[in-house]
């Protein structure tokens, strides 16, 4: 196998249960050795699109190839994927030992070979000395990975894990997050995890498809999808974005103006193929938006609107102050740490301003 040839490749795929289309002509790509996150809304397609990956669903139309062959039509067990299932997915009447080697017993390896690679993998998991435990015996967090350890024992190099931590309360959640990043590092295989949870994604990704209504919305690195988010659907889902949508009065070289509540926007065209008279989308992250008296110093030409201000919402690491503008569309302001300065009355006319360029175009 060429080292450059991808891991996985999703060719065009459909799948349809009766009418329902759950996947709508997905193509995907995900690099050997790659933490990719399938990240969006439930009933947007992600399960069917891992289950399809591990060979749990034929495609209706379409590829799926993985290290480089074509298994579309293959059975799991002929395809280089294993599959984590939620914690109470073991066999509580088997100790440890015997759910993580059940694979391998199944394939009929030698037992003292059995033995020999399910305690390695409990020791990669963190588990040594759990091995005579039966499931009941373990907190949440350990029989998850068991989980882990027995479906990397059977040496496959692409794991698939559907919400793997949907079970786990959230402390432990955020724990295990970081853990199952640190495992896929040390094992270095390539991990498809799927997810609804932003922060999650975040956390394990190198990189994340945003996966909604069985399409593939966008993908890249964690850091380029909150930061730079191409399509309207990206920016709604990820991070706290305030949404505008106006009419394009004018396109001067890489400036755009758009005109929100009568007054005139400047925003970087990114390219996108905008004209004149056109109804656009904006999107601007709440922590970029400052929230000001309606009579302090104006900010830089197109970066500000006024409003009317509602009130303030305190979440303790952050404060959120909450305004509308004149057609009642809501601004959030998220400021981190706390003030001395009493809020606005609401009521109070304000405005809210922004640096150039932290307002963003998306195509409808
Ligand atoms: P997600 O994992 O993103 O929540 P799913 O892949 O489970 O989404 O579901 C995608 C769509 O397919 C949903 O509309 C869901 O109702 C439908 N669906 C999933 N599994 C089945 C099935 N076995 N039979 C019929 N419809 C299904
Ligand atoms: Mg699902």
């Amino acid at each position: 196998m060429n080292t450059t040839t991808p891991a996985v490749q999703v060719r065009q795929l459909c799948k349809n249960y009766g009418s329902v289309q759950a996947l709508k002509g997905v193509d995907l790509s995900i690099a050997a050795g790659e933490y990719f996150v399938l990240l969006g809304p439930s009933g947007g397609g992600k399960t069917t699109l891992l289950r399809t990956i591990g060979g749990f669903h034929k495609p209706s139309s379409g590829q799926v190839w993985l290290n480089g062959q074509e298994v579309s039509h293959l059975p799991p067990d002929k395809r280089p994927t294993s599959m984590v299932f939620q914690a109470y997915a073991l066999f509580p009447h088997m100790t440890v030992l015997g759910n993580v080697g059940y694979g391998l017993s199944l394939a009929k390896l030698p037992k003292a070979e059995v033995r020999d690679k399910s305690m390695a993998m409990l020791e990669m998991v963190g588990l040594s000395g759990y091995e005579n435990r039966r499931p009941h015996e373990l907190s949440g967090g350990q029989q998850q990975r068991v989980q882990l350890a027995r479906a990397l024992v059977l040496g496959r190099n692409i794991l698939l894990l559907d919400e793997p931590l949907a079970a786990l309360d959230a402390q432990l959640r955020k724990d295990m997050c970081l853990e199952l990043k640190h495992l896929q590092e040390k094992v270095g295989i390539t991990f498809i995890h799927v997810t609804h949870n932003q922060e999650e994604a975040m956390t394990v990704a190198d990189r994340i498809a945003l996966i909604a209504d069985g399409e593939l919305v966008e993908q890249g690195a964690a850091r380029d999808i909150y930061r730079t988010p191409q399509r309207r659907f990206t920016a709604s889902f990820v991070g706290e974005n305030n949404l505008l949508s106006g009419n394009v009065t004018a396109v001067e070289g890489d400036t755009v103006t758009v005109e929100v509540c009568g007054q005139p926007l400047a925003v970087d065209r990114r390219d996108l193929p905008v004209r004149a008279g056109e109804t656009v989308a904006l999107s601007i992250r709440s922590e970029l938006v400052e929230m000001v008296s309606a009579d302090g110093t104006a900010a830089a030409d197109g970066c500000s609107l006024s409003g009317t201000y509602a009130e303030s919402v305190y979440l303790g690491l952050t404060l959120s102050h909450r305004a509308a503008l004149a057609d009642g569309t809501e601004i959030v302001s998220r400021v981190v740490g706390e003030s001395d300065a009493p809020d606005p009355a609401p009521g109070t006319a304000i405005r809210v301003q922004w640096k150039p360029g932290a307002l963003r175009l998306h195509v409808n």
